[in-house]
């Protein structure tokens, strides 16, 4: 395994240091907009650069309205507050996820049904959602119930896996047939297309996250995608504890958050946004080099972006054998300085969510015991170099 440590090393051009998976780069106008920001005194709730970001991931995005919040949970919370989703409902999500997504559904109260995956997307499969409700839901009033437990089916959130556009254009479909809220978690895909359409487009909202680990940062951060103007006003009242806009007087309307992204997050967000289209051309070039290379290897399988999208590559992945060649590259890339993760425990397996109907989940149960994901930082010559000096 020598030879693949000394390639990702000599990939990255550090032939001592410690590879991480992935970290951020600050390359722009983050500190340039961040000393702005500083110097107005808004560095909180108010001020021209949380408007400022939302208008460029509007425009990047070709959303019409995007509205920021502190991070991509509490994105995910209100768009399913706002579809309506509720107590007593269900939610179906994919197996395969990071807790976020699971965790976002239960705020809501409403309970999770997970569902299998595709094993090229990684993301939701249309055929696993398909046969799910054809087999166990019955149709009253124009609504969706679950035939075993009687409660009403009130949304489904698929997640674009690192940023792999799942085949959403299905999935809308399906939704539409079965009068279903789509919502999508596109937190990983930031930058990605699905058909020449940016993902988190596809239903009636989408969210995306800007933490640290993610291909853009605010430090911690989230945003809401929406073509309907009424929820996007929803959607920022909401976030904001409910106020009734006013010179002085606090009047609020509704049990409402304080959900909103500050001023100084959404600096650093403006400088970094600017920076998106060359970060999916860096991680696009490192997939190409990662691909010829395993390419050579018998036993491990590079994963490729899905036919008809432009994936943004976040995090690069590869498939192992099986569970004991996943355990044993896992051991000997993390011994040897260069970070690796196996892809996360299917949350049916979670305590907290064990309890959850699930279909055979055979393709995530594959991949969980197969996939994991490699360095795939974007490469900036001497970064940490020039860092230094800037302190
Ligand atoms: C990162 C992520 C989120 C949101 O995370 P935050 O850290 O709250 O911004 C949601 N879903 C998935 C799949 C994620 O990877």
């Amino acid at each position: 395994m020598k030879h693949i440590t000394d390639f990702i090393r000599s990939t990255f051009h550090e032939p001592t240091e410690f590879i991480p998976l992935h970290d951020p780069r600050f390359i722009g106008n983050e500190r340039k907009y961040l000393n702005d920001a500083l110097s107005t005194n808004f560095v909180s709730s108010v001020g021209e650069y949380v408007v400022k970001f939302e208008k460029m991931c509007a425009a990047y995005t070709g959303a019409k309205y995007a509205v920021a919040t502190m991070n991509g949970t509490a994105a995910l919370h209100i768009a399913l507050l706002l579809a309506g989703v509720s107590e007593n409902d269900e939610v179906i999500t994919q197996s395969l996820t990071f807790v976020a997504t699971t965790n976002a559904i239960n705020y809501t109260g409403a309970k999770c049904v997970f569902l299998d995956v595709d094993k090229d997307t990684m993301g939701l499969s249309p055929e696993k959602l398909s046969a799910f409700l054809k087999n166990n839901t019955f149709s009253k009033d124009g609504k969706t119930y679950n035939s075993t437990t009687k409660r009403r089916i009130a949304a489904v959130v698929p997640m674009h896996t690192f940023g792999h556009p799942c085949r959403i254009d299905e999935i809308a479909q399906i939704c539409e047939t079965y009068n279903i809220e789509l919502i999508e978690d596109a937190a990983e895909s930031v930058g990605s297309f699905y058909k020449g359409k940016h993902t988190g487009l596809f239903g009636k909202m989408g969210i995306l996250s800007f933490n640290g680990n993610k291909i853009i940062t605010t430090g911690g951060g989230g945003m809401i995608l929406t073509d309907d103007e009424d929820l996007a006003k929803k959607a920022k009242h909401i976030t904001t504890t409910g106020k009734i806009p006013h010179p002085w007087e606090f009047n609020h309307d509704i049990v409402a958050y304080n959900y909103r992204l500050t001023n100084l997050a959404a600096a650093l967000g403006c400088g970094q946004i600017e920076q998106l289209e060359f970060f999916v051309e860096e991680k696009r070039k490192l997939a190409e080099k990662y691909d010829a290379f395993f390419a050579k290897e018998t036993d491990i399988m590079f994963v490729n972006e899905p036919q008809e999208s432009r994936s943004n590559y976040w995090l690069q992945a590869i498939i192992l054998q099986d569970r004991s060649a996943r355990d044993a590259f896992l051991e000997y890339t993390n011994q040897n300085g260069v970070m690796t993760r196996p892809i996360w425990t299917l949350m049916n397996k979670l305590d907290m969510y064990k309890d959850c109907q699930t279909d055979d989940l055979s393709n995530s149960l594959w991949l969980e015991d197969r996939v994991v994901n490699i360095p795939s930082s974007v490469f900036v010559k001497n970064y940490y170099h020039d860092l230094q000096k800037i302190f």
